[in-house]
């Protein structure tokens, strides 16, 4: 095991190549280390701006001995690499954070969701779906509409299907492709806020300002952050993301996504364990930002600070929209950030611009 803090000049893994690989590379090579990407795209966002890139499969036996070897630190950016990929690495003596139980907790809504309340996060009511009968007592117990989830590899709002009626139980089931389902109760949120936050090798943990987010179609829209919300809310957020990561043991920076349904009752709708899109905000608004904190927390360095110094509203740039570039970019109180990627596929995440909005 290396010696923490990471000295500069250390290598740092990242699995995953995408754009929050990207700017977490950028990030690590502020601080002087090398990055070296794990992705089985060539040229991948992460991929361009690292010193190295292993092109291969995520579970990729070889290639996950080279990276082990390669790095001082492994990490991730997305949830749905292989928990097995993580567990080699950390059986062959890597340093990996956050850890498999972190990333298996966050693979499965029913495992999650059963984690967070144990950890006293509170969550939707929710059964488990294996069969049509499951699923027509599910919504006898939890009324309608009800909200039917793919356990797993869900994510913008892919792979859930709104039922309105008992009778829409059976096509419901079938347009899930028979996969292990969940079903949750409607929350009925006046908005959805998240909170992300960090914690160290020594379990030191930091929390920043609450963002307010926007969705369109289950995708992320807009973030403006910190959030308009009383006290009694930010220590509410604080208290339970503080839960989940003492929870989980976790190391590094972990997102929270939640249902504010008024009078001060917070519901956990997802965690994330990695940097969030949702909090792309304290790019600019914040000193020390969730990429830089990530490397901070994982390398052994101190996590920085979390106050807010200007208020911004996050957009992220889906498709085509990337075309505004031009535009953006001659805007003096917006902040671009481009991803590098080639092809602006429909609703693909292509970038996100940072508007000040004025100080805190
Ligand atoms: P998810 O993929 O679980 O993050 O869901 C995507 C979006 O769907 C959320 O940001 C909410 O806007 C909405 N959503 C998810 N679950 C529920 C729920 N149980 N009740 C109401 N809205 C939900």
């Amino acid at each position: 095991m290396p010696q923490l803090p990471l000295s500069p000049g250390s290598t740092l893994g990242i699995l995953g190549g995408g754009q929050l690989g990207r700017m977490l590379s950028q990030a690590a090579s502020r601080l002087g280390f090398d990055v070296v990407v794990l992705d089985p795209e060539r040229d991948s966002p992460a991929g361009r701006v690292s010193a190295h890139q292993i092109v291969a499969a995520y579970d990729d036996p070889d290639a996950l001995t080279a990276l082990g070897r390669a790095a001082d630190v492994v990490t991730f950016e997305f949830e749905n690499v292989p928990a097995a990929s993580i567990e080699r690495l950390a059986d062959a003596g890597a340093l990996v954070a956050p850890g498999p139980t972190a990333l298996r907790v966050s693979q499965d809504r029913v495992d999650e969701k059963t984690f967070l309340n144990a950890v006293g996060a509170p969550t939707v009511a929710f059964a488990v779906v294996d069969t049509l009968d499951d699923l027509v007592v599910g919504l006898t117990e939890l009324g309608l509409p009800a909200l039917l989830k793919t356990r797993r590899e869900g994510y913008d709002g892919k792979g859930q299907v709104w039922i309105h009626a008992v009778e829409d139980a059976p096509a419901a089931l079938e347009s899930l492709g028979g996969r292990a389902a969940i079903l949750e109760a409607k929350a009925t949120f006046v908005r959805e806020l998240s909170v992300i936050a960090a914690r160290d090798w020594d379990g030191h943990m930091t929390v920043y300002p609450l963002g307010e987010n926007r969705h369109e179609g289950g995708v992320l829209r807009t973030t403006l952050a910190p959030a308009a919300v009383d006290e009694k809310t930010q220590v509410r957020a604080r208290a339970i993301a503080e839960a989940i990561l003492d929870g989980l043991d976790y190391v590094g920076v972990l997102g929270v996504e939640l249902f504010d349904l008024g009078d001060d009752v917070l519901l956990v709708n997802e965690i994330a364990p990695r940097v969030h899109n949702t909090g792309h905000w304290t790019q600019d608004g914040c000193i020390c930002d969730q990429f830089e904190q990530h490397i901070r927390a994982v390398t052994g360095w101190p996590l920085g600070p979390t106050t807010a110094c200007a208020r911004i509203e996050m957009t992220n740039l889906l498709g085509d929209e990337i075309d505004q570039w031009r535009v953006l970019s001659a805007q003096a109180d917006e902040r671009l950030h481009l991803y590098g990627k080639a092809e602006a596929r429909p609703g693909r995440k292509m970038a996100h611009v940072n508007r000040v909005l004025g100080s805190v």
